[in-house]
């Protein structure tokens, strides 16, 4: 049994608008390295408009400071897991931040989970040291006497929070949100006392995951509600296939494991008046388009084309499934379209490509690295996206391509399956198709599918057709924030329920 720790009364009648604590280990625009940020930066303006006022706690890596004009020390700790720690807070744009000021885990050099050797070791304790930070914040509230009424942790950096909650009997509920279940936030079984967790939790229906330690399996035992990022991610997140060992706790927690599809900020990403465009484009008048896709062209040495121009923006890894491409290609260029690739990752998977483009100068182009600018123009100058992921909690890309008219061409698993409606004599008969999609881990399929996209393009009118039906497509925020809103305001109105007899 838990029991009740001192922490700042709370004020039981429900308030015009609620407070939330979002806490995560990179957010846009300070730190990125994959769609989880997108998430967490576009989160607070979305669901404002719901009746949500939320914070973001972020680790202040370096650099993260000097991105702000004023900062206010609103929290301390002597001792967060080996030093000294504040949280100071500031805004940037619309967003209110809390950032996490301890140097021991957070002030060094290299990527913020590790270098080129591998992953920092003291992983566990760093973001073991975010998430109990989070957990004060939300028990005691911060100096400025602003006090959440749910947090919302993500992925495994944050994935203790809510077990911390429990332990010290909070009132304050949590979501916890997995965007990717492969990263589990694994530690060894004898770091328990070191971060701060109680031993007699350390079973198989709570901390225990395999005799070690998972922060992500922590999260999901522990919040009130847990969400993933697409419906089709959370089904899948059931099965031995896609669970990564975690199927298990996923269906235990049944109908409180529910997905969310992500939405993209759709004023940064907008045709219509993207900075890093040469030419602005709209549903109504798509000649921008023509324009971008010369410059992207001529950008990357490659000529003008007859077929379609295929694009790729992608971490280069396995799961991302672009190992598949080269073998799936012909289709493309026999009908003399062209692929353009933009992504960095694993070094044979860009060796891989390189190869390709060393193999057809004139119709592949490849840029090794990540370059924010560069992928508006691939996204905008190119026909169709690929994402032929082997899996894929929600992606991102697929719903820049459908904003921006670049129609996707998808491995049907995750949120994937949830953005794109395959185009079939059907769909495109009742104007519904916005894209196509493939067989997941199937380079024929995926083969087959680019002969579909290779034909259609042919189409000039079918082609336009299901261009039009994909912008017009509510990749927002809106939908989704609503939903998150709705889950925020059950969660908080379960927690406000007197407790019913035991027994
Ligand atoms: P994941 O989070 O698994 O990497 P997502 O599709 O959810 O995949 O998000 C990836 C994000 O990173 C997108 O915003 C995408 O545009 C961006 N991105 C990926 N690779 C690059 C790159 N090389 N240059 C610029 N942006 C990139």
């Amino acid at each position: 049994m838990t029991t009740r720790a001192a922490s700042a009364p709370r004020p039981r009648a429900r308030a015009a608008r609620r407070r939330s604590l979002s806490v995560a280990s990179e957010c846009v625009p300070l730190v990125k390295t994959g769609g989880l940020a997108d998430v967490v930066g576009a989160l607070p303006r979305a669901l404002a408009e719901s009746g949500w006022d939320q914070r973001v706690l972020v680790p202040a890596y370096p650099g993260v400071l000097d991105a702000f004009d004023a900062l206010t020390p609103v929290w301390h700790d002597d001792d967060l897991f080996g030093g000294p720690a504040a949280v100071l807070a500031g805004r940037r744009g619309d967003v209110e931040f809390l950032l996490l000021d301890a140097p021991h885990c957070f002030a060094r050099p290299g990527g913020i989970y590790g270098g080129a050797g591998g992953d920092h070791p003291d992983n566990p304790r760093r973001f073991a040291a975010l998430s109990w930070a989070a957990s004060r914040i939300a028990l005691h509230g911060t100096g400025d006497g602003w006090r959440p009424d749910l947090v919302h942790a993500h992925d495994w950096q944050a994935g203790f929070t809510p077990s911390y909650l429990r332990y010290a009997g909070s009132d304050v509920p949590s979501v916890f949100t997995v965007h990717n279940i492969a990263f589990q936030g694994i530690a060894p079984a004898d770091q328990i006392d070191e971060l701060r967790l109680p031993t007699w939790d350390f079973h198989p229906g709570a901390l225990e995951y395999h005799g070690l330690l998972s922060s992500l399996k922590a999260g999901i035992v522990h919040a009130d509600a847990v969400t993933t990022v697409s419906p089709t991610y959370a089904r899948e997140l059931t099965t031995p296939q896609l669970g990564f060992g975690m199927e298990g706790v996923v269906a235990w927690r049944g109908d409180r494991f529910t997905g969310i599809l992500n939405g993209i900020d759709t004023e940064v990403w907008d045709p219509g008046s993207d900075r890093e465009l040469g030419r602005h484009y709209t549903v109504g008048r798509m000649a921008g388009k023509r324009v971008d896709r010369q410059r992207l062209l001529e950008r990357f040495g490659l000529p003008d084309l007859a077929g379609p121009l295929v694009v790729i923006v992608s971490r280069l890894t396995y799961h991302k499934g672009i190992d598949l491409v080269p073998d799936a290609l012909p289709p493309v260029l026999d009908a003399g379209g062209g692929l353009v690739v933009l992504g960095s990752g694993d070094p044979d998977q860009e060796h891989r490509l390189r190869g390709l483009a060393a193999a057809f100068p004139d119709r592949v182009g490849v840029h090794i690295g990540y370059d924010e600018p560069l992928s508006h123009l691939v996204i905008a100058g190119g026909d169709a996206i690929l994402v032929p992921s082997r899996f894929e909690p929600c992606g991102l890309t697929q719903l820049y391509g459908l904003r921006y008219g670049t129609l996707p061409v998808v491995a049907a698993t995750g949120g994937l399956v949830d953005s794109v409606r395959d185009a079939t004599p059907e769909t495109i008969g009742d104007h519904t198709a916005t894209g196509f999609v493939a067989a997941p881990d199937n380079s024929d399929s995926l083969r087959r599918t680019l002969r579909r996209v290779v034909d259609c393009y042919r189409e000039r009118r079918v082609w336009a057709g299901i261009r039009r039906t994909a912008m017009a497509q509510d990749v927002g925020w809106g939908p989704s924030a609503r939903r998150y809103a709705a889950l925020y305001d059950a969660v908080c109105e379960k927690r406000e329920e007197p407790e019913g007899p035991r027994g």
